[in-house]
């Protein structure tokens, strides 16, 4: 294949955005491990390298000419490999750097261009700066879609940094490219960018409970839908699975949790079988003992099929008085018998986006962006 003479940007992004539009389940930061391990290349780390030939990270950084990361293609069996330098202080960084050698190799620039490694010392500096240049567009339009960019509420350095796991530089980088990588989007990303909507909204709202370790996404949330608590984090370790009822658009269940009637009206909010209310919404009754709360009214908010509690006001729900939810510490919270699921919100507010505009598109894509 001839070499082209400009960073093919345009390919770039259409490369990147059908990786984004084959990823069944995408949610910020993306973790390129995830997606190493689904196209069954191999990986290796610097640590692992250094113990098998019993030499210094060092060393092994400075025979592949890197010190973060280089990808490999062994022509006989056709497979690809990645090590990485797995010491490097920063996640961020490592984040990036094999989103990068991805792009290596989904831009095949290992097959077109005949080359069993990429390095500085195997291209002239021209062809290599052009490769590099591709690629770092490819991680960036993954990592940081630009569209994706464009929804959040605000575009800040420290926003973007923490949104998507990027290092303050590469975010930096991203902010001051958006113009650029817009114009270069590829024809697909119309349908992309709807699908980002739900992922933004979701990974904008999503808390986990401290108390009973529950992942949930809900707008506005101070108390845990499922145990009630307050203490509700951004990030965690250890998530927990509580499962619920499937609800239709308007909060009602498919199916009536109670006595499995399918046949629910398509109007009136109870199961006209067995009369259990079949909207899951808040009741104004306290969570924990079921005492009406002289000054609370119930706030009427409509709430997920899982939830025991209103992630508003924090009393209990109608699926939760009723008894078809059981308490979350109770046997048989992780799985109920019929048609459950545990599905997230399906309303979605209208929100103002602030976008800020960069003009200013003079930062360079030579080098890797930290
Ligand atoms: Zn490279
Ligand atoms: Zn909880
Ligand atoms: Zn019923
Ligand atoms: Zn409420």
């Amino acid at each position: 294949m001839i070499f082209p003479r400009n960073p093919r940007y345009k390919y770039a992004s259409e490369i990147a955005d059908s990786l984004l539009e084959h990823l069944e389940t995408i949610s910020f930061p993306i973790d390129p491990l995830e997606i190493i391990h689904k196209y069954k290349w191999g990986v290796i780390t610097y640590s692992e390298l250094a113990r098998e030939n019993s030499i210094s990270i060092q060393t092994v950084a400075k025979a592949c000419q890197s010190n973060d990361a280089y990808v490999t293609f062994d022509e006989e069996s056709e497979t690809y490999t990645i090590a990485y330098n797995d010491t490097v202080f920063s996640r961020n960084r490592i984040r990036f750097t094999l989103m990068h050698e991805i792009g290596h190799i989904l831009l095949n620039h290992l097959i077109d261009f005949d080359e069993t490694i990429l390095t500085r010392n195997s291209l002239t500096a021209d062809k290599y700066k052009i490769l590099e240049n591709e690629t770092n567009h490819f991680a960036r339009n993954v990592l940081a879609p630009v569209y994706a960019v464009k929804q959040l509420p605000t575009i800040s350095e420290n926003h973007v940094s923490s949104f998507f796991g990027l290092t303050p530089i590469a975010a930096k980088v991203r902010i001051q490219l958006l113009q650029q990588d817009w114009i270069n989007k590829s024809l697909q990303s119309n349908l992309l960018i709807t699908k980002f909507k739900a992922i933004i909204f979701d990974t904008l709202n999503m808390k986990i409970c401290g108390s009973c370790y529950c992942k949930f996404s809900l707008p506005n949330s101070k108390y845990c839908p499922i145990c009630g608590s307050k203490k509700l984090l951004k990030r965690g370790y250890r998530i927990m699975k509580y499962e619920g009822y499937s609800l239709d658009n308007n909060g009602k269940a498919l199916i009536c949790p109670r006595c499995n009637n399918e046949d629910i009206h398509a109007k009136g909010e109870y199961c006209p079988v067995c009369g259990l209310m079949l909207v899951n919404r808040c009741t104004g009754y306290k969570f924990i003992d079921s005492s009406y709360e002289d000054e609370s009214v119930p706030c009427g908010t409509i709430v997920p099929g899982y939830a025991r509690c209103c992630h508003i006001c924090g009393c209990s729900t109608t699926y939760y008085e009723s008894g078809i939810l059981p308490a979350w510490d109770e046997k048989g919270s992780h799985s109920l018998p019929n048609h459950t699921s545990t599905s997230r919100l399906v309303i979605v507010p209208n929100r103002e986006t602030k976008v800020v505009n960069s003009n200013v598109v003079e930062i360079s894509d030579d080098d890797l962006p930290f």
